[in-house]
């Protein structure tokens, strides 16, 4: 196994910051992903943090308040201003260093406790922004459950179209329009063509859904022209977070042929504030193939590294909260849970080496959907469309309601965490989005 572990990953090892030692925090020591925050409700310039259990260590604050050695400072220097894509972009031997450096100043006994005690903010007190600037976002089709079952729905007798198993399928998505959990997403107007009608209408779309995804940030870049082979994809990687890709489905419907998703996609995209970066989901890699009766990666989109440890075993979930749950006081139901690393069809680093395949330039911040990440049974579903058969079947919700599609008021959360035997689990946070009614048409 090619995992680079390091005392960082010791399952035993907690914090002074006492609520991240709890058996079910999403941010342990162990993880310290990076986030975008200020404090709310004020007008503060942006500062970078990280998350440990319920606090955020500010990393303006503690550059200054902290010892750091040289080289740490040079790496905090770019944090300290706020700047997550210029530290994106440095080696990845540097981040590393960075997170053993927090590691160390974090964990219990380290002499940094009193000056870094200043430089917490609750996360309850914070208020988070998209955490760097997303120059480009590609997202791909990577969920191979998914494609199959929406393949059916859409061409019954050709789900899975002859490339799939052959390019990892993508498409250009709006960076302008991604935000970050809390948020609230307007319904969409759109052009829909009513089954049986004449012509299309202007309207609001009817079939307003979700997608369960995973979104990787580039690290450091490529030269317009350069590719990035696959032995050096991980050093471009730096980090995930969860991904709701809304989806208009009658609008997609009509307008998605011949050349893909338009504006059916492009009036939202809710990411999770923290990027858990690829450091801490090292123990969490697993091996990866293509089924033997299927294609075998061309080689420029195989490695032995990809094969031995291209997977990452994520556990990711769909929680929904109706308004009127939410004004009765009932907590979110679950939809549905998958598992990345047993629905993905292609890894992470193969997407980042396709992409760039032909010399199209990556550049640090971009973010890469991995697609929606369903399940291979009916119930593992990654969307609406898949639970409710294209709408055909309503599911029934604990409270009596019921949904085939997204109503008005519906808050829908994804959760994602990292378990492992002899590993400390780790979490992303949530990604929770509600549905805003549409403006008139
Ligand atoms: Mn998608």
């Amino acid at each position: 196994m090619s995992a680079i572990l390091d005392h960082t990953h010791d399952p035993a090892a907690q914090s002074w910051v006492a609520s991240a030692n709890a058996a079910d925090a999403d941010f342990p020591i162990q993880n310290l992903p990076y986030g975008l925050f200020r404090r709310a409700g004020s007008n503060d310039s942006p500062r970078v943090g990280v998350a440990i259990g319920a606090q955020i260590l500010d990393l303006n604050r503690a550059a200054s308040a902290g010892r750091w050695s040289s080289a740490e400072h040079v790496a905090l220097q770019p944090l300290a201003r706020g700047d997550l894509n210029a530290f994106m972009a440095l080696p990845s031997a540097q981040r590393r260093a960075l997170r053993q450096a927090l590691f160390d100043a974090l964990l219990a006994g380290s002499k940094q406790e009193a000056a870094l005690q200043a430089c917490l903010l609750p996360q309850d007190e914070a208020e988070m922004l998209v955490p760097c600037r997303i120059g480009d976002y590609t997202d791909f089709y990577t969920g191979i459950h998914h494609a199959t079952t929406v393949g059916k729905l859409f061409r019954p007798d050709n789900p899975l179209l002859p490339n799939y198993k052959w390019v990892p399928i993508g498409y250009h998505g709006r960076s302008s329009s991604i935000g970050v959990s809390g948020q609230q997403v307007r319904r969409p107007l759109g052009q829909l063509m009513p089954p049986g009608a004449a012509a299309p209408e202007r309207a609001p779309a009817k079939r307003l859904d979700y997608e369960l995804e995973l979104g990787v940030f580039v690290a450091g870049g490529n030269a317009l022209g350069d590719t990035i082979p696959m032995e050096a994809a991980d050093e471009h990687l730096f980090g995930v977070t969860l991904l709701n890709d809304w989806s208009a489905r009658d609008v997609q419907a009509w307008e998605y042929q011949p050349l893909g998703p338009f504006l059916a996609k492009n009036f939202a995209t809710t990411i999770s504030p923290w990027i858990v970066t690829m450091e801490a989901l090292e123990p969490f890699r697993c091996a990866f193939a293509h089924p033997a009766e299927d294609p075998q990666p061309l080689p420029y989109l195989d490695s032995a590294k990809n094969r031995a440890a291209g997977g990452y075993e994520i556990e990711l979930e769909v929680w929904l909260q109706t308004a009127q749950m939410r004004a009765a006081g009932a907590e979110p139901t679950r939809l549905m849970r998958s598992n990345f690393g047993r629905s993905a069809y292609w890894t992470l680093a193969q997407m980042l080496t396709h992409h760039a395949s032909n010399g199209c330039n990556l550049q640090p911040g971009d973010l890469l959907g991995t697609g929606t990440q369903s399940g291979a049974f009916a119930e593992e579903g990654g969307s609406l469309l898949e639970l409710s058969l294209g709408g055909k079947q309503s599911l029934t919700l604990p409270n009596g309601e019921t949904r085939s599609f997204l109503q008005d008021g519906d808050t829908v959360i994804l959760r994602g965490y990292a378990v492992k035997d002899g590993a400390r689990r780790i979490g992303f946070g949530d990604c929770a989005a509600t549905v805003l009614p549409a403006k008139s048409a």
